[in-house]
Formats: C-alpha cells, sequence, structure tokens
C-alpha cells in the first residue's frame, strides 16, 4: 500500500508585513516514514514553508493568509508552535538554533521543553548511544564544531520525540565530508526511529539521492514532483539544480 501523508499543505499563501506573498498556492505532502526533500532557488520560499508549518511566521511579522496546513489528518493552520512540538513536529534550524554558552546536555534538556515528566536522564543517554562523538565532547556548545552542532541540534529534536523533523538545510556551511556524515545521520533517523522528515536543501545532489519523495519549488509554490529517482533524472531539474549535468 502506497504510504499516507503525516503532513500536507493545501494552497497555502503567506504575505509578510501584509504585502509581501511569499507563497502563493503552496501545496505538497509528506508521507509516514519516508524522506521528503523540498528544494529550489535562493529565496523561493522553502524556509518561509518550514516556519508556515511550524508555526513561526508570526515572529517576523508573516501570517497564512490562505490555504491550510494538515498533520495527521487534524487542521493545524492556527496550533501554536508549542502544541505542535508536544504532537511530534520538530523544525531543525539553518544556523541550528543552539544556545552557543550552554552545555551539550543542557541544549538536551531544552529540547525536552514541552515533556516535563519524561526520564530525561535516560533520553539523553539514548542521545548519546546515537552520537557517541557528542558524549566524547564536554564544556559549551559554543566550542563544538559545525558538523558536532548540526549533530547537536538533531540530538535536541530527538528529546522531543519528534514524529516529523522538519529540516532546514542540514548541509549549510559543512564540507563535503561531513555533508556525508549528515546525510547518514538523516537516513538512520528515518530508518531507524521511524522519524519521517521534511528536508529543505540546496544541495540537491545529496538531497535527491537521500528522498524517497521530492518537489520543486519556485517564487512560493511547487513546479514539479516525483520521486527522488525522477527528479534526478529530470531535464530541467540537472541544468537548474544539479549544476549543469
Ligand atoms: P534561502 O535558501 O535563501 O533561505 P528560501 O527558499 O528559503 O531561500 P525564504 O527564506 O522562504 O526562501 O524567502 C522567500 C522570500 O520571502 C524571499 O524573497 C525573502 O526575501 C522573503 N522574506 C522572507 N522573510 C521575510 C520577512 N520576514 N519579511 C519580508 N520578506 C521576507
Amino acid at each position: 500500500a502506497p504510504a499516507e501523508d503525516i503532513l500536507s499543505l493545501n494552497n497555502v499563501e503567506v504575505i509578510f508585513n501584509d504585502v509581501i506573498l511569499v507563497l502563493r498556492g503552496m501545496s505538497m505532502a509528506a508521507r509516514r516514514g519516508q524522506i521528503t526533500a523540498l528544494l529550489g532557488a535562493n529565496g523561493a520560499g522553502k524556509s518561509t514553508t518550514l516556519k508556515a508549518i511550524a508555526g513561526l511566521l508570526h515572529t517576523e511579522d508573516g501570517a497564512i493568509t490562505r490555504g491550510s496546513v494538515s498533520y495527521e489528518g487534524e487542521d493545524i493552520t492556527r496550533m501554536s508552535p508549542d502544541q505542535k512540538v508536544c504532537n511530534g513536529i520538530f523544525l531543525v534550524m539553518e544556523g541550528r538554533g543552539i544556545v552557543q554558552d550552554m552545555t551539550i546536555t543542557e541544549n538536551l534538556r531544552l529540547g525536552a521543553f514541552t515533556r516535563p515528566k519524561a526520564n530525561i536522564r535516560e533520553e539523553i543517554e539514548q542521545v548519546y548511544e546515537f552520537f557517541p562523538r557528542l558524549r566524547e565532547r564536554s564544556g559549551l556548545a559554543g566550542y563544538l564544531s559545525g558538523g558536532e552542532q548540526q549533530m547537536l541540534a538533531i540530538g535536541r529534536a530527538l528529546m522531543a520525540k519528534p514524529k516529523l523533523i522538519l529540516m532546514d538545510e542540514p548541509s549549510m556551511g559543512l564540507s563535503p565530508l561531513l555533508v556525508k556524515e549528515v546525510f547518514g545521520i538523516i537516513r538512520r533517523l528515518n530508518r531507524e526511529l521511524g522519524i519521517s522528515i521534511l528536508l529543505v536543501e540546496q544541495n540537491a545532489n545529496m538531497a535527491l539521492k537521500a528522498a524517497d519523495y521530492g518537489y520543486i519549488m519556485e517564487n512560493g509554490k511547487i513546479v514539479l514532483d516525483g520521486t527522488g529517482a525522477e527528479l534526478a533524472d529530470n531535464e530541467d531539474v540537472k541544468e537548474f539544480y544539479l549544476g549543469g549535468g
């Protein structure tokens, strides 16, 4: 049977400061248990899409003015960001959003903020089992390398027991070797922990290899979609996103 949608956007329109239309009828879905990639040029509206899903637009005077977001069959368009985290949606941001002058363990604790009754100590141990490198490092998060910070950002997401992780440009600022490692981690989150993933990337090559399904976004809406393999084989995608293929 085909995988069901865990998340869908139906004709979503987002406006900033009452005037700038950034999403213009955005429709897409993420399937349960799969990796879905959202690709597009700078400024296409990828980050805005993730913020719209996570409920974080109001902090920048943006708003969903039309359309809807549904998650596990429920309309969550106007649900609060905290409530979305409680329901299993976690955004790992570009720049990672780590608190630099807190320790690794303190950052991990922050990830469990919606779950005060959880056995935090045991769950931190599980994150360290998943990312042994984080256990070896002590001290402040600000001293971690870019790749380690990315692991910490993902580890913190795991502390919220997510069903769906939204990832904004996980390869940003990382060396090719670390990009490979981070994509390996994303696959493990999906295969070993069963977490559904919606991945926004500039690195179309890596993203399409990892993704079960992908969408290409231009000017605030989807212009093309298909399996990772179909998109990687598409002439337009090759020319515009895979670098002169
Ligand atoms: P990038 O890869 O560069 O982050 P993106 O596809 O993620 O690009 P967005 O960051 O979603 O694109 O931005 C889409 C458009 O919305 C851009 O034209 C941007 O200038 C505009 N935009 C984003 N945030 C705001 C804001 N707070 N106020 C006004 N315009 C905004």
